[in-house]
């Protein structure tokens, strides 16, 4: 396929998204209660848009370049290894007194108090607490956008809740508008990523603000910023503002993108302390957290040198990747995060079934009827392997 026919394609697929939104009701109802199905991994796929292919061989596969969970391929920091490493030695304590005085140093950071601010081992177990916790008692249904992060609703859906999906817009911005129209009397919790997963695109954190400002009032809003530090820390402008402010706004954050850390599992989320009282009948404090990943997580916060490298290597990688897509022809949705996502004129699964092949592991979607790739950004050298593997597979 040649550059003008890609881009051509790219965008009529766009346009599908966007003339998504506009379906009737009915209709969208219709297709939204479509039976769940589980893959081979025990991943169900819920989404009328959305699917994931599974790489068939990924036992066998030894990767030369592990482009596929939006790590941080230059982490955890120097300074939280050896902060890990020191106290790996008193591993035979619970972090305890230690664990209160990391959520301190984040309150101070966040401009909160420790009341409000919970932990745990990674903010996957948040989300899904707050899945459990928000709906296991009156079931009610979860407002986010379609494609987003899924941990949330899935747990949700688990509980009996109903997932409500809102498409994204042309632009891959959330559609607030949309959103705020499908709450209902039964929505217990609206859900945002921004920057999303695994569109890598933003919404305007202008309205965003305004939209969680409003919707708060009437519904608790969750904000997953897992992704936000990756973006100039001119315009991180994250959600945590409204916490202070009093709105039933909950944030989430973690160690696992910028800071590296996401084999040693420390997250939080920001929100009302009336709030985390519920999510804390179902959590023990942080109790998954282990005393070394305490220490690492403090040390990591204090290696700014460590997070200005990542998000420059990021940079440079996304810029390198961006070119080398556009010399083979192939269009791509600009991110502001640590990954990206581009179009694929072949079978996702075929795709992903040769790129693991080659060694290289990205993870393959189909989004309404056409397949995308998403390459997470590794090191210079992940990267170049990347685009070698892309240009004999797909180009
Ligand atoms: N939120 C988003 C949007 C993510 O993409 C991820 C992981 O990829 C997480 C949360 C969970 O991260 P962790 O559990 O490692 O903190």
């Amino acid at each position: 396929m040649n550059s003008i026919n890609r881009r051509t394609w790219l965008r009529s697929s766009i346009l599908t998204v966007g003339g998504a939104a506009v379906l009737p009701h009915l209709a969208w109802g219709e297709t939204a209660k479509a039976p769940i199905t589980l893959d081979n991994f025990g991943r169900a796929s819920y989404s009328p848009f959305f699917k994931e292919y599974i790489p068939r061989q990924l036992e066998e596969v030894a990767l030369k370049a592990k482009l596929n969970a939006n790590e941080n391929p230059y982490g955890p920091s120097p300074k939280a290894i050896e902060a890990f490493r020191d106290m790996a030695t008193k591993g035979n304590r619970y972090a305890w007194k230690e664990l209160f005085d990391l959520i301190d140093k984040i309150a101070a950071k966040e401009g909160v108090s420790s009341k409000h601010i919970i932990m745990g081992p990674g903010s996957s177990d948040l989300l899904e607490k707050v899945g459990m916790v928000f709906f296991f008692e009156k079931g009610g249904n979860v407002v986010s956008a379609d494609p987003s992060y899924m941990s949330l609703m899935k747990v949700a859906e688990a509980t009996g809740a109903e997932w409500k999906p809102v498409p994204l817009k042309d632009d891959w911005s959330h559609d607030l508008e949309a959103m705020e129209k499908a709450i209902d009397s039964n929505t217990k919790l609206v859900y945002i990523c921004n920057p999303n997963n695994p569109t890598g695109t933003l919404t305007d954190a202008q309205e965003l603000y305004d939209f969680c400002s409003r919707v708060s009032e009437k519904v608790p809003v969750f904000v997953d910023e897992a992704y936000l530090e990756f973006m100039p820390e001119k315009d991180q402008k994250s959600m945590v503002s409204l916490v202070s402010k009093g709105k039933d706004v909950i944030v989430a954050r973690t160690f696992s993108k910028i800071h590296g850390m996401a084999g040693i599992r420390v997250g939080y989320v920001v929100g009302q302390p009336e709030t985390l009282n519920r999510i804390n009948k179902i959590t023990r404090g942080g109790m998954g957290i282990t005393l070394p990943s305490v220490y690492a997580a403090k040390a990591s916060m204090d290696d700014v040198e460590f997070q200005t490298k990542t998000r420059k290597l990021n940079n440079e990688a996304k810029e390198y990747v961006y070119a080398s897509l556009k010399k083979q022809g192939f269009e791509y949705v600009p991110s502001y995060t640590n990954f990206m996502i581009f179009p694929l004129a072949m079978d996702g699964q075929a795709y992903l079934d040769k790129m693991y092949a080659q060694g290289v592991g990205v993870r393959s979607f189909e989004i309404l009827g056409k397949s995308w790739c998403r390459v997470s950004m590794g090191t210079m050298d992940e990267m170049k392997l990347f685009t070698e593997a892309l240009q004999q597979v797909a180009g």
